[in-house]
């Protein structure tokens, strides 16, 4: 008990509840860092409204566990776009006997990468109806409750591709502090908040004590596995299962390395272009993010059902109006939309994903670990933020991989997001990759300021 007391006074020093964003209050009370995107889900959930139920058997069979089956020659054809190509699984009869057998040959194929997953990497799984959590229920007056417990489903094949697909370049992140055991992975029935759809949680504990990763029910429905597969659909950059597992794994390396400690967490923030503030009414902690100039910026709410808001701040965590004029209300204040604030940013946050330091360090390294392209592409567009996952990356890997006689890393991460060892050829070819791209943003720099001088 007393433990859960001490992490909700530190959630309300960390952020508040809000309409749009309830996770942030209630995040650091469980221990979860995020509810990456909600808006997302909330859209998906839209769209599969007003559609009819499927009369076809085969495709109901295919959106209950989210492959595809085609029919050719009377056979039905399982396969899943995964790894950026067609894999096909199996074939029956075109029946009903022909899905029952599919039911069961999925199973077995469910089960064998299950166990190669939990074998290989200590992580694990939930089982079909295994308790979770308790349910979190909004009241009238914008404070929580507990609801009922929340059961867990078996996960999908497309899912543990795509876990597998995040897993290959997570790590070490994907172990708890001691190196003892995995994440586990968590994919619930019902919404871990009620009426309000996200798509995933990171949790400290579970309730064995134990770092895990809570899947919201349409967490990953219609999600393309891995980024090879959107990129080959053309659409859904950045989120695929993978890009979506990256991050949330990112959150255990945040956990791993003592972000729950401020001074971990203020030390990496002020990387990145967060100032901490007390406000000096509450005592809350509020995040301050830095301008280009000496422009400061923070999120605020007058109150709890309004939409947060960015606004213009004094260091002291003041709301100022456009005259730089010290004001009370959010109402009152000099506000910004999210890509204002993007542009006017000392460091540049990697996506529009950005409400607090961790989620924007967590996105940062996302796109550091997913494949060399989105690595590439943090590197061009926010140089600060990319040293600052580099280097807490590397702390990472050498606090489970270690360090030689002379305190050189044993282990790095290539360009690809896999982790290699630290021989002279691998050093080399990360740096080189760097070198590549950091000479192809100058060019395009310097075609920008000639194209501006024409102007
Ligand atoms: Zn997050």
């Amino acid at each position: 008990m007393l433990e859960t007391i001490t992490r909700i006074s530190e959630s309300q020093k960390i952020c508040t509840a809000t309409k749009d964003e309830p996770h942030l209050g209630k995040l650091q009370e469980d221990g979860l860092l995020c509810n990456l995107r909600p808006g997302e889900a909330k859209e998906e959930k839209e769209k599969d409204k007003g559609k009819g139920p499927t009369p076809d058997p085969s495709a109901e069979f295919g959106k209950k566990h989210a492959l595809d089956v085609t029919t050719s020659n009377g056979k039905y054809v399982f396969s899943l776009k995964v790894n950026g190509s067609d894999k096909e699984l199996f074939k029956t009869d075109a029946t009903q006997k022909g899905l029952d057998d599919a039911e069961k040959e999925l199973a077995k194929l469910v089960e064998e990468k299950q166990k190669d997953l939990e074998t290989n990497l200590k992580v694990e799984f939930s089982t079909a109806g295994e308790d979770v959590i308790k349910q979190w229920i909004e009241k009238p007056d914008c404070t929580w409750e507990r609801g009922p417990m929340v059961k867990a489903r078996a996960p999908r094949l497309a899912e543990l591709y795509g876990i597998e697909a995040a897993l290959n370049k997570a790590q070490p992140s994907h172990l708890n502090k001691d190196g003892s055991k995995g994440l586990k992975f968590y994919f619930l029935t019902e919404t871990y908040y009620k009426n309000d759809p996200a798509l995933a949680y990171f949790i400290r504990e579970d309730k064995d004590k134990r770092p895990a990763i809570y899947f919201d029910p349409n967490g990953t429905n219609n999600k393309p596995i891995t980024e090879a597969d959107a990129k080959r659909s053309g659409k859904n950059y950045l989120n695929s299962i993978e890009a979506l597992t990256q991050h949330e794994i990112f959150h255990n390396a945040q956990h791993n390395m003592g972000w729950d400690k401020y001074d971990v967490k203020d030390r990496f923030a002020r990387m990145i272009g967060w100032l901490p503030c007390e406000d000096p009414k509450t005592h809350e902690t509020k995040w301050i993010f830095k301008g280009k100039k000496d422009d400061l910026y923070r999120r605020e709410q007058d109150n709890c059902k309004d939409p947060i808001k960015w606004c213009a701040c004094h260091s002291g965590g003041e709301l100022v109006n456009d005259k730089g004029k010290e004001v009370d209300k959010v109402k009152d204040a000099q506000q910004f939309t999210r890509d204002a604030i993007q542009d006017l940013a000392l460091v540049r946050p990697s996506t529009w994903y950005f409400v607090n330091p961790v989620e924007m360090f967590a996105e940062g390294g996302m796109k550091y670990r997913l494949n060399d392209e989105t690595r590439a592409e943090l590197l061009t567009e926010s140089p600060k933020l990319y040293d600052a996952v580099k280097i807490h990356d590397q702390e990472e890997i050498d606090k489970y991989r270690g360090v030689d006689g002379q305190a050189r890393s044993n282990f790095i991460r290539m360009p690809d997001g896999t982790l290699a060892k630290n021989s002279g050829e691998n050093a080399k070819t990360v740096q080189e990759f760097e070198a590549k791209v950091k000479a192809r943003a100058a060019e395009k720099e310097k075609q920008k300021a000639k194209q501006a001088e024409k102007k």
